[in-house]
């Protein structure tokens, strides 16, 4: 051990947690569900991207028990030496079919996906332009090309055609955007961003990693809802939320994108193929979302059952429709608020989460809430309960 190096790390630890910027994790006792318990007694879960309420459906964990007996338990390869079964193909052509493409691939999770998508499709001489909110991975993703990088304001269609000027004359230029903002719960305007990328003669990758499974008249994403489903040229996604919540990612498109993909993608060459189970129990909640009509629906009540209390009950809830609904506590003392609300509805029984600077714009702090099938209404109303006693208490 050298002991000036694990002072210096200590000493950046220790600034994080002056800095009020430490996360601790809470650990499960149970299954991820609506219903959980922790070290300190039993919760009802409002935080988990288990929309659809998967992450511990029989049929999924059936399917990835079957699997294991009929599969093994892992690959110990890549893909493409000899870490490739029936059930890897089977699920990339469904994957494909759910979100509407020729043909989807495969990676470890949709980190890896955003990692080795940009390098492959977008050199020098070309012009990525990216939602300033897109996600972590997409943005670390982006800087392994050598592409020109060009950055819009959020969801900002103005801003957007000026960085869409400022690009002209490159080779290929592609708009990037998440289809759903997870910390606003807002969706990314795609009528108007295809628009534009046809007036622009660019190409349009969307991020759907919180709305595969569930948002649009069959779950099939974000395009989906916003009547663009044959218009965007790339679709990126993870399994990790909706879609059984386990693990892995994806990169949809036309299938001789993916075969360029099969040949260049770093994290797909040279990372372990998904587990047999995983793969299985995914492609069981692939099945479950696609003939989800009534947990769609169940998501849906619970998301306005959930708004309309809060408004009634006089909370700020940022508009929309998305199952993921933040309760905004603004304002200098808003970071303070929020985090002592949540503390306090943990003790109540309800477990929900703060943000707040550097995770959210200054002035915006907020609960984010999101809601599952898996919850009852009588959740829904424990949780708004919770809220206003919490508030009495704190404010
Ligand atoms: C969750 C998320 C990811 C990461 O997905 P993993 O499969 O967990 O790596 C990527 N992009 C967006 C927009 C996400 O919300």
């Amino acid at each position: 051990m050298n002991p000036d190096f694990t002072q210096q790390v200590s000493a950046t630890v220790d600034q994080i947690r002056q800095d009020g910027l430490f996360k601790s994790e809470r650990r499960l006792l149970t299954p991820q569900s609506a219903h959980i318990r922790t070290p300190s007694g039993e919760a009802l879960n409002f935080c988990a991207n288990n929309y659809l309420g998967l992450a511990d459906h029989p049929d999924v964990i059936s399917a990835a028990r079957s699997a294991l007996d009929e599969w093994g338990f892992g690959m110990a390869s890549v893909r493409f030496i000899c870490g490739t079964q029936e059930l890897h193909k089977q699920l990339e052509a469904r994957i494909a079919e759910l979100v509407g493409t020729q043909d989807a691939i495969l990676y470890s999770s949709c980190f890896d996906a955003n990692g080795g998508v940009f390098e492959v499709l977008f050199e020098a001489g070309d012009a990525i332009i990216s939602d300033e909110l897109n996600h972590a991975s997409i943005i670390d993703g982006v800087r392994l090309s050598k592409a020109d990088r060009y950055r819009y304001r959020n969801r900002d269609l103005e801003d957007l055609r000026t960085q869409l000027e400022a690009a002209k004359g490159a080779r290929r230029i592609v708009i990037v955007t998440d289809g759903v903002f997870s910390m606003d719960g807002s969706y990314a305007p795609l009528e108007g961003i295809c628009d534009l990328a046809d007036e622009y003669g660019a190409l349009v990758l969307v991020d759907d990693s919180h709305a595969v499974g569930f948002v649009g008249e069959n779950g099939r994403g974000t395009h989906e809802y916003c009547g663009v489903l044959e218009r965007v040229d790339l679709i990126t996604g993870t399994l990790g939320k909706a879609l059984g919540g386990a693990s892995g990612g994806y990169v949809a498109g036309a299938s001789e994108v993916v075969e360029l993909l099969r040949q260049r993608s770093r994290p797909y060459l040279f990372s372990n193929a998904v587990a047999p189970s995983v793969a299985a129990g995914s492609l069981a909640a692939i099945e479950l979302a696609l003939g989800g009509s009534e947990q769609r629906q169940t998501l849906r009540r619970n998301a306005e059952l959930f708004r309309s209390l809060m408004d009634e009950a006089g909370f700020e809830l940022l508009p929309g429709s998305h199952p993921i609904v933040p309760v905004m506590f603004p304002g200098e003392d808003g970071a303070r608020q929020a985090s002592q609300i949540a503390d306090s509805m943990l003790e109540r029984g309800v477990y929900v989460i703060a943000f707040s600077f550097p995770v959210v714009p200054r002035g915006k702090a907020r609960i984010r809430v999101q809601l599952s099938a898996a919850h009852s209404e009588q959740d829904v109303q424990t949780c708004v309960k919770a809220f206003i006693q919490a508030r009495d208490e704190v404010v």
